[in-house]
């Protein structure tokens, strides 16, 4: 390591615990003339607390730097596959800042936040309309929880009817959380395969559906393809005379917004990712909102409370005597719920079908643009995508040993966030872009070049993708290594207890 306090390298830097001399300070008073005492008991000031010592200028170099490493999409675009990275209207987060939003607590009187509720209430309303459901509640705190507490509900529906249905089928193309939150539920999953034409095996299907076991089905519509389900009516049709429930995974309404709705494609249950679709910036955890939609003979399942309305006023209605329960402290995610709402309001139902129709023509320009680009292939071409499109490089492994993941990489290189891989399974070494409404033609372009690059890259000598990441901050992670529970450093504690230099 070079001198302390400046970048080791064009892209490293260190934690500010290893920053800082001793006697080094943030701020320097006037000198008073006495020491100032008095203020903190004695017993409870600690002296052995080792806190780097920085002065002012380290701190807000050492940050700036950190925030200069970091990659979002008011960055440059962040095409991630199902996960709607879009670009957030600065207006909507100035609204989410209000303290009306942030301020709000969640003991004040009804009288008090009749303002909140109201718009709580007018966001179940757009959400319902948009989706063709009849009630929603904005508890869930992400998509998974959300497909949760519709999994719930699901089983709560038969546990009234008396009945032991113990199933619920999934496609192969699913997201991983539909079959985990359905075997948290405590339903077996049961997998349906993808036919030739990227949609759901529908005669596989019918080979898979019990009219005693079947509770439900999960789907996607657009599937995780980009894909429109074109048989879903019969899908339909299939789930209900068996007697089960059809469950819409919503995460990603891009496809479809202000286009077609689930409830008119006879879904019973849908739920929405509104840090998706509905303006809020997500990754790296949060915060998230996945509000859970239902038909009208489903409502009395719902989490409690729900907000009602009556002569003009709100209240939190907590009488839903067959409530499944809570699944949220309080109201839920209320800044992303303001957020979304505002979405919608200053979107309206034009601004939205405008949304996803440019979201699809971007996947389908991007599409015809790559179609005979050397080493990658489009599966299930000839089809209209919807909000995302996969794309493989399984020639490319073959002819050159050069991996989806060398491909991503490769692009970190020159610049461009990589799409999301390896999923959906399906498809063998897949790149799965989503470019949303949010990117111009010109960084849809940058892609294509880029690909067609790395294409000729691999083709000619395949020895800096196989090394890149260069221009990044850290070079290539051993995956498997940096997921391993035992292996993870996730304390300065347990990072000078890895490298011997015992504990602070
Ligand atoms: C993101 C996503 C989920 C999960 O949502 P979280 O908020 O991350 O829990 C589920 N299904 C699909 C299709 C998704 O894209």
């Amino acid at each position: 390591m070079g001198e302390r306090g400046f970048r080791q390298s064009r892209y490293e830097e260190p934690l500010v615990l290893d920053l800082g001399k001793d006697g080094r300070r943030g701020l320097s008073f006037p000198d008073f003339g006495e020491p100032v005492s008095g203020e903190i008991p004695s017993q409870i000031i600690r002296q052995d607390l080792k806190l780097p010592q920085l002065s002012e200028v380290e701190v807000v170099r050492h940050f700036t730097r950190l925030s200069q490493m970091n990659w979002g999409v008011d960055t440059g675009p962040y095409p991630l596959g199902s996960c709607t990275m879009k670009y957030n209207p600065r207006a909507n987060e100035e609204i989410a800042s209000f303290d009306q939003v942030q301020m709000i607590h969640p003991m004040q009187s009804f009288e008090e936040l009749q303002g909140s509720l109201e718009m709580m209430y007018r966001l179940e309303r757009a959400l319902a309309s948009l989706t063709g459901m009849h009630r929603f509640t904005l508890q869930p705190a992400a998509g998974a929880q959300g497909e949760l507490t519709g999994c719930l509900i699901i089983r709560r529906h038969f546990r009234e009817l008396g009945e032991d249905r113990g199933e619920i089928i999934v496609p192969d193309t699913a997201h991983g959380t539909n079959p985990a939150s359905a075997a948290m539920a405590g339903f077996t999953v049961i997998e349906v395969p993808t036919g030739t034409d990227g949609c759901i095996d529908v005669e596989a299907l019918k080979g898979a559906v019990s009219s005693k076991r079947t509770a439900g089905m999960m789907m996607t519509n657009p599937n995780t393809l980009g894909i429109f389900e074109k048989d879903v009516l019969e899908i339909s049709k299939i789930i209900h005379e068996a007697g089960g429930l059809l469950y819409y995974d919503g995460a990603n309404l891009q496809g479809i917004l202000g286009r077609g709705r689930p409830g008119d494609m006879g879904f019973d249950l849908v739920h929405v990712n509104l840090h998706k679709t509905f303006s809020t910036p997500h990754g790296g955890g949060g915060p998230g909102s996945g509000p859970v939609g239902v038909k009208a003979p489903l409502e009395r399942f719902l989490p409690v409370p729900l907000v009602s309305e009556e002569k003009g006023k709100y209240t939190l209605c907590w009488d839903v005597p067959k409530s499944i329960g809570r699944v949220r402290g309080w109201y839920g995610a209320f800044p992303v719920l303001a957020r979304a709402y505002c979405y919608l309001l200053s979107m309206g139902a034009s601004g939205l079908r405008l949304a996803s129709g440019i979201a699809v023509l971007n996947s389908n320009y991007f599409l015809r643009k790559m179609e005979g680009i050397k080493g990658f292939s489009i599966p299930f071409n000839g089809r209209i995508r919807k909000h995302e499109v996969v794309i493989s490089a399984e020639q490319l492994l073959e002819e050159t040993g050069v991996t989806a993941m060398d491909v991503s990489k490769g692009l970190l290189d020159r610049g461009l966030h990589p799409p999301t891989v390896y999923f959906p399974q399906v498809v063998k070494e897949a790149m799965m872009f989503e470019f949303t409404e949010t990117e111009t033609r010109e960084n849809i372009d940058r892609y294509v070049e880029a690909l067609r690059e790395i294409s000729a890259t691999a083709y000619s000598n395949r020895e800096p993708l196989k090394r890149a990441p260069e221009n990044a901050s850290i070079g290539r992670l051993d995956e498997v290594w940096a997921n391993h529970p035992r292996t993870m450093v996730l304390s300065y504690r347990m990072r000078l207890k890895r490298s011997g230099q015992g504990a602070v």
